[in-house]
């Protein structure tokens, strides 16, 4: 009989079934050329933002879990509010070690004010449970954005910029020791980096002092299907990675 993880491994379409070695470099590999979809394609540099107001910044990143979550919950300070259902703050367990960061509400998340309630959440909760992780536990779970954009539509550079704040106050509550950028527009927001996820996978990069892996986005996963492999491998780096850290001898690249 199969067992549960070689079930969660199947769904996710990475049978025949693999196992985590001690020792795969991801780092060095030729990065794969990476195809264009929704939540690969537009790409938003910090650069080329404007910046919040310092006050406003401030103030933001002054608050406290429920402070944060009333403020943004009420937020207007973007045209996005106008046709949310709901703010979607963020969820899990707010002492986490590892924080996943995805792009922004969709349909399903906009309705229930959860993060990655739909198929791509289906698919997250499956890659966390095929490393042994599950929501709520020692995970939190969050996007670049709060408020759901019309169509599905990625977030433009100052919706982003808005929302920036609210996600860097989580990450300073929360003190993840890893986070993990799920695709193109959160390691964008995440890096100030346009490079593609492609070219950004198999290192550890630094955002706000914090260890930071990328990875493909599960709604891509689900329209990209041989890329889950990839994405498989960028799990059991990040599982090594976390051991490392926890051992002592992680090395930052
Ligand atoms: N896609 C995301 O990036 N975030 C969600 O919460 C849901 C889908």
């Amino acid at each position: 009989m199969k067992s549960r993880r070689d079930l969660i491994l199947e769904e996710m379409g990475l049978t025949p079934v693999w196992r985590l070695r001690e020792s795969a470099p991801l780092a060095g590999r030729a990065p794969a050329t990476e195809p264009p979809a929704r939540n690969e394609s537009r790409v938003t540099s910090n650069e080329s933002l404007q910046p919040a107001t310092g006050d406003r910044r401030a103030e933001i990143m002054s608050l406290d879990w429920a402070q944060l979550k009333q403020r943004v919950a009420g937020c207007t300070d973007c045209p996005l509010h106008a046709k949310r259902n709901k703010t979607v703050f963020g969820v899990g367990d707010e002492n986490a070690d590892w924080l996943f960061v995805g792009e922004g509400p969709g349909a399903d998340e906009d309705a229930q004010g959860e993060p990655f309630v739909g198929q791509a959440g289906k698919l997250l909760d499956n890659m966390l449970a095929a490393i042994s992780l599950k929501r709520g536990a020692n995970v939190y779970i969050a996007n670049i954005i709060k408020c759901r954009p019309p169509g599905n539509r990625n977030p433009e550079p100052h919706e982003a910029l808005q929302c920036e704040p609210y996600l860097h106050r989580q990450i300073e509550l929360i003190r993840p020791k890893l986070i993990i950028a799920l695709g193109k527009v959160a390691a964008a927001n995440l890096l100030a980096s346009d490079a593609s996820v492609a070219s950004m996978r198999g290192r550890i990069h630094q955002c706000r002092g914090i260890p930071l892996i990328v990875t493909y986005h599960p709604a891509y996963l689900l329209r990209n299907l041989p890329d889950k492999a990839k994405a498989w491998a960028d799990l059991c780096f990040a599982v090594r990675f976390m051991r490392d850290l926890q051992g002592g001898k992680a090395a930052l690249t």
